[in-house]
């Protein structure tokens, strides 16, 4: 299988690569596709693996379909197959569990034809432009193109731990490692956004009793989406054209007017969110440097929004005790008899803190920094020099197709990246809104190009 020719090679078979795939072949249904995905299912990833029905989605069922469009997909398909128990959820957020499974069933209805193959399996690097993949087995598989979609690493703890404490320490991500959280666990988890209120959500449902306490050096939460999902009236072109100060500072005017005019803040952050890409690539490489130093914590928060009924879980939590969050800067971890010491640095007048806990979760975010510690692939594009460090470092560097730069800013001819490794060149890279275009902009550029033979 590995020796026979692709059109297309596709690493990574989560949501990004099952996009890809998709608007390839809704372009050209003869297309031979191969996703090079290790985990069992296709179209999940991270962020779709979860079975957890607390796990929400972050964006409303109406605005999730494939396709741009055709974003009501998701709910036609909802009802479809849950007929009138689906009759009204466009403005819902739908379990995340849900969409895995509405996107693989269109990429298998996509694939129907036996044009997509899943190729269990890491790819470990790419030869000859990006059209060799070579595989962890050491197999080469031939394409005429490839796309990196690999999407979301997580980032590391940004301490050593003890090798005796080790197994009290997991990652966010590892769904079976929080199922096993013992009920009575006293349990820390390290940052305070998306991964935390997933972890606080999960063990809520499994019917956790002791204490949590949730760390970060300004303990920002993410703020809740308003049930209209307006969008307020915001010159884009004046915005755009404003230095990141000036912008911040109108901004805060608008957000400031709409409240006092009884609209919704989020109202102005809904109208900048089409605009993403542009708005990044508008700042200046010194403002885009400001915004990471200073803004872009407070922009996390107010743009990363969750459901409403989220928040309220967060807030019962909160004010029965069982859920605590801090503003800590963690300087160590140590072994505390048999459970684990969280020590943080005296900041803002306060004094130096100790936690002790049974378990701790890195629930840190998204490693963006390019190339991943530990991540073969990306060290060998860096090293054959198919790729080069996007802006700032993050992900890798792009021309607006998403087709790679090589060392010497080249554009690739047959490689090319989606989701999260475009986040320094694109800034708005990993949703699925921003996904469904970058892939279709893939396809069209694609087309002419992709057939091996
Ligand atoms: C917890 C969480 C919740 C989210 N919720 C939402 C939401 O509600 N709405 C929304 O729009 N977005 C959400 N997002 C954003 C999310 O990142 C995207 O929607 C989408 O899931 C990203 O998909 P992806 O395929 O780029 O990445 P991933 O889901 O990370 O998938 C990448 C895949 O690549 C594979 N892979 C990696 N390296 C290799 C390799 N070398 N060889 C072969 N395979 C490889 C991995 O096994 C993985 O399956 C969420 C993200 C997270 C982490």
């Amino acid at each position: 299988m590995t020796g026979a020719g692709y059109d297309l090679a596709v690493i990574g078979g989560g949501a990004a690569g099952a996009l890809v795939a998709m608007h390839c072949l809704a372009r050209d249904p003869g297309m031979r596709i191969a996703i090079i995905e290790p985990r069992a299912t296709l179209a999940r990833g991270v962020a779709y693996s979860t079975t957890r029905d607390e796990h929400l989605l972050n964006v409303t069922a109406d605005r999730m379909g494939w396709h741009a469009a055709m974003q009501g997909d998701f709910v036609a398909w909802l009802q479809a197959v849950d007929g009138e128990a689906a009759a009204d959820v466009g403005h819902d957020f739908m379990p995340r569990r849900r969409f895995g499974d509405y996107l693989a069933a269109r990429l298998a209805e996509a694939a129907a034809s036996g044009a997509v193959v899943h190729v269990h399996a890491r790819a470990v690097a790419c030869e000859d432009g990006g059209r060799t993949v070579v595989l962890a087995s050491g197999e080469r598989l031939h394409a005429a193109a490839c796309v990196l979609a690999t999407g979301n690493a997580s980032r590391p703890l940004p301490l050593s731990v003890p090798a005796e404490i080790a197994a009290r320490v997991c990652e966010a991500w590892d769904l079976a490692a929080i199922a096993a959280i013992p009920a009575d666990a006293r349990v820390a988890i390290v940052g305070t956004g998306l991964s935390m209120v997933d972890i606080v959500l999960a063990l809520r449902g499994q019917g956790h009793r002791g204490p949590v306490i949730a760390l970060s050096r300004h303990a920002l939460l993410p703020l809740p989406h308003e049930p209209t999902h307006m969008a307020l009236d915001v010159d884009i072109d004046a915005l755009a054209a404003l230095p990141l100060r000036a912008r911040m500072r109108r901004l805060r005017a608008l957000a400031t007017a709409a409240t006092a005019a009884g609209l919704p803040w989020q109202g102005v952050m809904q109208a900048l969110r089409p605009h993403g890409v542009r708005l990044w690539q508008s700042l200046s490489p010194a403002d885009q440097a400001r915004f990471l130093r200073h803004v872009v914590r407070g922009w996390d928060v107010h743009r990363h929004r969750i459901a409403p009924q989220v928040v309220e879980a967060l807030e019962a939590m909160r004010a029965d005790g069982q859920l605590r969050v801090e503003a800590a800067r963690l300087a160590a971890i140590t072994t505390d008899g048999d459970g684990v010491a969280l020590h943080a640095v005296a900041q803002g007048g306060k004094p130096a803190r100790h936690w002790q806990v049974d378990r701790v979760v890195n629930a840190t975010g998204i490693q963006s920094r390019f190339p991943v510690a530990d991540d073969a692939l990306q060290a060998s594009l860096l090293a054959a020099g198919l790729a080069r460090p996007g802006p700032f470092g993050l992900g890798v560097d792009v021309d607006g197709d998403g087709a790679l730069r090589d060392r010497d800013g080249s554009a690739a001819a047959a490689l090319f990246a989606i989701g999260s490794l475009r986040i320094g060149a694109e800034w708005e890279s990993i949703a699925v809104p921003d996904l469904r275009l970058q892939a279709a902009r893939i396809a069209a550029r694609l087309r002419p190009a992709a057939r091996s033979s």
